[in-house]
């Protein structure tokens, strides 16, 4: 490989201690210039005294200008190469899950940075969110067709982080035929999925384990699902015996997809919808007096960007207090974000901040994040993200 990549002095420290990112600024450009590699190349990263470390891939025009794909110098990623990482991502979500239906590739958790795969059984659904990923995707594809002979493959590049890498929205199915209805299963539960209109690649696999926990708690409950999407806590909780669930979420498209989704379960007449924006729907259930068992906050990241803290943590504490609000005398709270910049301590914060501006008690009783098939790379804090806090709230 002809490209290469030299570090300033003891800038390889943290890819010793495991990190896969290069930032442009601890790049000796006079001995390697950026600007001479081809954006998306795959370059062999040397240390200070020439030592060869790995191989990354590059964007030149980006602020961290590689990642590290390798550690063996020798090999580039390629189809054989991804091939390898399927079957180890695969090997994991075996050993974890009984059914096909999970996130295949968790991005660095998985040493495949700036890719995405969830796989609903023979659907695949892809995310490139990185130049160098872009470049690669023919080989992705055929590189998933080989391992898992899938009937269909969709690119779903509409994420935020490909504008930070100035590349296009691309939403199509790049190979084979899309069904119908996608449809998986979690929990027990079975759901129609929207891959092409929904958001992000069509579920959030995610949350998995903290449905699961709060799925046992809902039975004979009224239960308050905001931001709902297409149901994956409200249809859960009405199959897991909640007497009553209303799905507030401000897309008309999901809602029609909760109502599809109950009807699946045989649950039409516990799942009610309502297409508002959620504070403006967690007053107007105030004022009509309605009071709920259980509620689901599991809103969009408020936080996208550092600078967003101070307002994102404002959103958090307005919502869980308007939520709290409309708890009867012995409530269940589940509090989520998926915001990375927001600390689970901070949104406990939030939480407790929330329960005394109501007087009222709160008991932590459950902390989860994201499922295991959401690896978490120990070297990149930016690959935990997900935080789901259980909280029971009381009067005296
Ligand atoms: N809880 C969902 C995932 C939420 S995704 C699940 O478990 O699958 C975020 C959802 O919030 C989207 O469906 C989006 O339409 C909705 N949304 C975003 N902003 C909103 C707002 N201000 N009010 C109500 N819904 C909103």
């Amino acid at each position: 490989m002809s490209e290469r990549l030299r570090l300033k002095k003891n800038a390889d420290r943290r890819l010793k201690a495991g990190h896969l990112w290069l930032y442009s600024n601890e790049i000796d450009i006079d001995e390697t210039p950026l600007k001479g590699i081809e954006p998306g190349a795959q370059a062999v990263v040397e240390a200070a005294n020439g030592k060869a470390m790995g191989i990354a891939y590059v964007n030149p025009h980006s602020l961290i200008c590689a990642r590290v794909v390798s550690r063996d110098a020798n090999v580039r990623l390629d189809r054989s190469l991804l091939v390898h990482r399927f079957n180890q991502a695969l090997a994991l979500r075996k050993r974890l899950f009984e059914k096909p239906f999970y996130r295949l590739v968790h991005g660095e958790g998985d040493l495949l940075p700036g890719l995405i795969v969830d796989r609903f059984d023979d659907v695949l659904v892809v995310q490139l969110n990185t130049l160098g990923m872009e470049h690669l995707g023919e080989e992705v594809v055929a590189a998933l067709d080989k391992v898992f002979s899938p009937r269909a493959i969709v690119f779903k590049n509409d994420t935020s982080g490909r504008r930070l890498e100035k590349l296009e929205h691309q939403v199509e199915v790049v190979q084979g035929t899309l069904p119908e209805q996608v449809l998986m299963e979690e929990n027990g539960v079975r759901f129609s999925v929207p891959v092409m209109s929904g958001q992000k690649t069509g579920w959030f696999f995610d949350h998995r384990a903290n449905r699961r926990w709060l799925n046992d708690l809902v039975a004979g409950k009224r239960v308050l699902d905001v931001f709902s999407y297409v149901g994956g806590w409200g249809v859960q909780a009405a199959a897991h015996g909640a007497s009553e669930v209303l799905c507030v979420d401000s897309s008309a498209d999901a809602l029609v997809q909760v109502a599809e989704n109950a009807v699946l379960n045989g649950l039409a007449g516990q799942v009610a919808v309502a297409e508002a924006n959620a504070f403006e729907a967690l007053s107007a259930l105030k004022a009509e007096g309605e009071q709920f068992d259980v509620i689901i906050l599991d809103p969009p990241a408020f936080i996208k960007k550092r600078k967003d803290i101070p307002n994102g943590e404002r959103a958090y504490s307005q919502l869980n207090r308007e939520a709290i609000r409309l708890l009867g005398r012995d409530g269940l709270l589940l509090s989520a974000s998926c915001s990375m910049h927001l600390a689970q301590e901070r949104l406990i914060e939030c939480v407790r901040g929330a329960v005394r501006h109501q007087d009222r008690h709160g008991q932590v009783i459950y902390r989860g994040s994201q499922g295991p098939d959401h690896p978490v790379h120990p070297a990149i804090p930016e690959t935990a993200y997900l935080k789901a806090l259980g909280v029971r709230v009381f009067r005296d």
